[in-house]
Parts: C-alpha cells; structure tokens; sequence
C-alpha cells in the first residue's frame, strides 16, 4: 500500500466553487496571510472560494466597461 500523502500536500490545488478558478491555499499563506486574519477572516473560506471571490473582488464581478 503506497502512501501518497506527501505529493497530494505539495500540491494543494483547490478549485473555487464561485468562479471556478483553481488556486492554493499555500499560495495565499505566503504571499497574502495578512488575509487569513480579521478583518479579512479568509480563513473561514479558503477551503471553498479564491482570494478574489473571498474579497467580493473576484473575476466575475469585475465588468467594468472600460
Ligand atoms: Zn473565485
């Protein structure tokens, strides 16, 4: 029986469930964990949306018309 634990934590892929865009969550702990924290609480939804949805800024709400 093959433990495959250490590749699938490496690659912490997750598709948002808003847009649909993949992300991860490691990602974001790195560049962006000021977001994990209050007043952003990204935290609560990093499991089920991107960044960009989390914070209502997210590719489908951007339509401007230039
Ligand atoms: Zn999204």
């Amino acid at each position: 029986m093959a433990d495959q634990n250490d590749s699938s934590s490496e690659t912490d892929l997750r598709r948002c469930t808003e847009c649909g865009q993949q992300y991860s969550i490691q990602a974001y702990l790195s560049s962006a964990a000021h977001y994990f924290a209050a007043p952003y609480n990204y935290e609560h939804g990093c499991e089920k949306y991107c960044l960009a949805c989390w914070l209502g800024i997210g590719p489908l709400d951007i339509d401007s018309p230039c």
